[in-house]
């Protein structure tokens, strides 16, 4: 027993000494049920960051501003526990004080945040606390607790760590600017708190700076912040518990201001950033170009990600009911026994698909009565569930590598929005086919209306791949 606990502490002693300042395990980050996968949470959060761009202001990674926070961020985050998360750092142009996190590693600071700072630990702290959410994956914790309420438990059972990322989809969850799930519990908050003094302590920045720079614009009150207290609401006695925290890590100097955090703070004291009012018209009138982002398109729908654009090189997949080449570029959601959607990681935005095709089956009524049947069969089902769905002109007969199939063009109503915010007209090509078993396979197209023509081509060679097994 006695030789056992002489041991140990050795070792703790052995460690201290040849590792002095190095990352000590002390706050061990909470884990929680998690449906995502490490890889998926990635997905997770890339999906939205592609939307922020257009959202909000965010200043260039070339601007010196944004430097700064790149390379400060990328400190902290060299100190962080945990998985090793591709962390990524922007600033947006916005005058109220305010910091997020999305799933996996983008981290946004807003210009206001930094101009309330009064020394670098305090910037470093609010950057320290939102790095910790992305270690404790609070994001994806919380919409795994949404989608347990909402999913059938056989649905759920099979989705771990695969196809978590469509059915939140399918759910309406995401983790774009200003939803639900950047929203943090105070358990969260505290959490965060907790980890990311250890973090700023660890880069050598007095932790206690985080707490008092979030207690300071408690105090300021609202105006200034309410999104920030908003997504972080606060857990009480912030101080208090980062002090106790404190005390039980060695004594040590910490840094003072770098030269460069100086330069920026006189930087961001001559900007003028946009107000949470102005920020919020602008996105009404058709948001923002996407900073940074080279040559993006202008056009009436909202503006898709790089990867929507099909690669020339195709992928076969092998289901077990059929094979079928697609871009590379894009994405299979679902495996080979169940449906599968196959889309651009980027063309299922919001709350459900808006590029790409879904490949299904359907058990007819009457397995003896003709495609053509079956098939207005399956388009009145379709419409049950999606009313605004409508047939335009007459569906035709088609063969697909020698198979007979129907084809109709339907209406329906795209979750892309316009530049005004309203919805536009969704494009969908219906192709089905009959199984021997009397079965209907079939694949549905899917793109906005005004882009449809552009991507037709793409569908057309998957469909001329498509075959039956
Ligand atoms: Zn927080």
């Amino acid at each position: 027993m006695r030789s056992l606990r002489t041991r140990v502490l050795a070792v703790v002693l052995a460690i201290c000494l040849s590792a002095p300042g190095a990352l000590q395990a002390r706050v061990t980050p909470t884990h929680g049920f998690d449906l995502f996968s490490a890889q998926e949470e990635v997905q997770a959060g890339q999906q939205a960051a592609t939307q922020v761009p257009k959202q909000l202001p965010v200043l260039p990674d070339s601007d010196p501003v944004a430097r700064y926070v790149q390379r400060l961020g990328a400190e902290l985050a060299g100190h962080a526990p945990g998985e090793k998360w591709p962390y990524n750092f922007h600033v947006v142009n916005q005058k109220e004080i305010n910091a997020f996190a999305l799933p996996g590693g983008p981290v946004y600071v807003n210009v206001g945040t930094i101009q309330a700072a009064d020394n670098e630990a305090e910037l470093a702290g609010v950057m320290a606390h939102e790095i910790s959410h992305v270690v404790q994956r609070h994001g994806t914790r919380a919409a795994t607790k949404q989608m347990a309420a909402q999913l059938p438990l056989a649905i759920l059972g099979g989705i771990f760590g695969r196809g978590a990322l469509s059915q939140m989809a399918q759910l309406g969850i995401s983790f774009g600017v200003g939803s639900y799930f950047l929203k943090n519990s105070r358990q969260a908050e505290k959490e965060a708190d907790l980890l990311g003094s250890n973090i700023m302590y660890d880069t050598g920045f007095n932790p206690q700076a985080m707490a008092q720079f979030f207690e300071k614009i408690q105090q300021q009150g609202g105006s200034r912040a309410p999104q920030f207290l908003s997504d972080h609401p606060d857990p009480g006695n912030r101080v208090e518990y980062v002090m106790t925290e404190v005390d039980t890590l060695p004594r040590k100097q910490y840094r003072g201001d770098s030269s460069e955090f100086r330069d920026i703070k006189q930087r961001v004291g001559g900007m003028r950033p946009l107000t949470a009012q102005q920020i919020a018209a602008q996105q009404k009138s058709g948001g923002f170009s996407g900073a940074g982002q080279a040559g993006a398109p202008s056009g009436s729908t909202g503006q898709p990600g790089s990867d929507v654009a099909p690669s020339a090189n195709l992928r076969a997949l092998n289901h077990s009911d059929f094979q079928i080449s697609y871009p590379d570029n894009w994405q299979v959601f679902g495996d080979q026994n169940s449906a599968v959607t196959i889309a651009p990681q980027s063309g299922i935005s919001q709350n459900a698909i808006a590029y790409g095709v879904m490949i299904s089956g359907y058990q007819p009524e009457d397995p003896n009565a003709s495609l053509d049947q079956n098939t207005h069969e399956l388009i009145n089902s379709l419409r049950q569930s999606n009313p605004d769905l409508r047939q335009i002109g007459n569906d035709e007969s088609i063969r697909i590598n020698g198979v007979a199939g129907r084809s109709a063009d339907l209406i329906g109503v795209s979750p892309v929005q316009d530049r005004r915010g309203s919805s536009v007209r969704e494009r969908d090509w219906l192709v089905t086919m009959k199984r021997s078993d009397g079965n209907v396979i079939y694949l549905i197209f899917i793109a906005p209306d005004p882009e449809f023509g552009r991507l037709r081509p793409t569908f057309e060679e998957m469909l001329r791949s498509f075959r039956l097994r």
